[in-house]
């Protein structure tokens, strides 16, 4: 009986653990630019460029995927930009 009890529970607790590295990556995402942000508002920043051919998604400092909404830069580090976006440092992707 309590044998019994003992490895419900065990497997209670490797159920909550196998789910904690599908959430984690989740919970961990970055916050996204606010474009009111000082170093961002220094840089011009926008969510939505308005130069035509240039945007975060084809800068050399996106960090984000192809076709990424949102994506990492490294001017801003900890936080995501808009893949549509843009800022007064893009340079073309080489
Ligand atoms: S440097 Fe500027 S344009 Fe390039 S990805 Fe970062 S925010 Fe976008």
């Amino acid at each position: 009986m309590s044998n019994s009890i003992n490895r419900r529970k065990f497997i209670k607790s490797i159920s909550v653990l196998a789910v904690i590295p599908v959430l984690a990556p989740a919970l961990a995402q970055a916050a996204q630019l606010d474009p009111g942000n000082a170093q961002a508002k220094a840089f011009k920043y926008t969510h939505k460029s308005e130069v035509a051919g240039k945007t975060c998604s084809n800068c050399q400092l996106f960090t984000g995927g192809a076709g990424a909404e949102w994506g990492p830069c490294n001017i801003f580090p900890g936080q995501e930009v808009a893949g549509a976006g843009w800022c007064s440092a893009w340079i073309a992707k080489a």
